[in-house]
């Protein structure tokens, strides 16, 4: 059994926010973290991850993730982490709804595809800054300020959630406690992310017939023990049903070894308060070494029988050029470009372009390239 709430002393507290760039009254009903995930979840960056692809690209299945699903499905893990181990679930559920809101269209070729591109230009993509520019300036929602107007926490736990700051970060960045751990809530959506894309691609990819129940027993170890268990229980189960059977149980084993890792690592580096999480050297959310081994080989047999498979890559380059064709159309054609939101027409043409891009759907996208298309062969 996992002790409840012992990590209760390290819980952001939500009175202690740095608050927000522009302040506002307190809302009657709700805390700063419970009224800021109410603002992610009312955006139109969280509503357009439901045609952004997960992995598996859409019109396959019409049960494969996206990336609206697979964000409830971190969220879900992460606040039950957060609530067993007695930290913030508001605050932590925040961050995992906003965690995926700066993908760019065809998941994760889309981010290479326009990072190298930006590279040309000496400049960089990274899908959180992209979050923290639409939770900045993108979202226009409110009369009395640009963007959601988050909470400093929130906004840091956006940079942050999956990599620390170097201490001598400068430009938009600068101001998100850099050289500091975020608090462990944020910490906590880095390992749910984990657990929700590694459990619910052995899923989708199963269901797509990339492998069978045997193949992935024998690679992962945790697995084959974990299938040869169900299939002492329940040994006239179909296959599908073995395979859902795995995933919970796999889940199970990985969100234990979540939470006992990170009482573990606590414990171990004595710290007493956040600011001692903060001061830390290290991240403190961790897995037990069990866990650490299983996610690590579940990953590599994703890798090998997935991720790096013809049909996969093919489709990936695919989605690159065709990236790369409407990023060179609106170079040359910037008077296509909609009208940027306030104060940010002062970038660079190819941030520019690349903002546009990013904030693209995976259907937005399909229905302008083929415009574009259509009109480059016409002329
Ligand atoms: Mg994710």
């Amino acid at each position: 059994m996992i002790r409840t709430g012992v990590l209760a002393q390290l819980r952001f507290p939500v009175e202690r926010s740095l608050g927000r760039r522009f302040p506002e009254s307190l809302p009657s009903f709700r805390n700063d973290f419970q009224r800021d995930r109410d603002r992610i979840v009312h955006s139109r960056a969280f509503r357009r991850l439901e045609a952004k692809t997960q992995v598996f690209p859409a019109g396959i299945s019409d049960h494969f993730r996206n990336r609206l699903t697979h964000t409830l499905e971190v969220a879900q893990l992460a606040r039950t982490a957060a609530r067993v181990l007695g930290l913030d679930e508001d605050f932590t559920e925040a961050l995992a709804l906003a965690h995926d809101i700066g993908h760019p269209p065809f998941a994760h070729s889309g981010e290479v595809a326009l990072n190298r591109i930006l590279d040309r230009f000496g400049d960089r993509f990274e899908h959180n800054v992209h979050a923290l520019r639409i939770v900045e300036s993108f979202e226009h929602r409110y009369a009395m300020y640009p963007g959601l107007n988050l909470s400093f926490e929130v906004r840091e736990g956006i940079v942050k959630h999956s990599r620390d700051l170097a201490a001598d970060t400068v430009g938009m960045l600068a101001e998100y406690l850099p050289g500091l751990r975020p608090p462990l809530e944020a910490q906590l959506i880095d390992l749910a992310d984990e657990i929700a894309y590694n459990t619910a691609d052995v899923d989708d990819a199963h269901e797509a017939g990339f492998f069978t129940l045997g193949e992935l027993g024998s690679a992962v170890d945790m697995a084959g023990r974990l299938l040869e268990e169900i299939e002492g229980q329940f040994p006239a189960a179909e296959e599908r049903i073995q395979l859902h059977e795995l995933q919970r149980r796999l889940i199970d084993h990985l969100m234990r070894g979540l939470m006992e890792g990170t009482i573990a690592a606590c414990e171990g580096a004595g710290v007493g308060s956040v600011d001692e999480v903060r001061q830390h050297p290290e991240r403190l959310v961790r897995f037990t070494q069990a866990a650490a081994e299983t996610s690590a080989a579940l990953k590599q047999f994703l890798h090998a029988r997935v991720y790096h498979t013809q049909l996969l890559v093919e489709e990936r380059d695919h989605s690159a050029l065709a990236i790369e064709k409407l990023f060179g159309y609106f170079l040359e054609h910037p008077d296509q470009l909609p009208p940027g939101p306030e104060g940010l027409e002062g970038d660079p043409l190819h941030r520019r372009v690349c903002d546009y891009i990013a904030s693209m759907t995976d259907g937005y996208f399909l229905r302008i390239y083929k415009q574009v298309e259509a009109q480059l062969t016409q002329s």
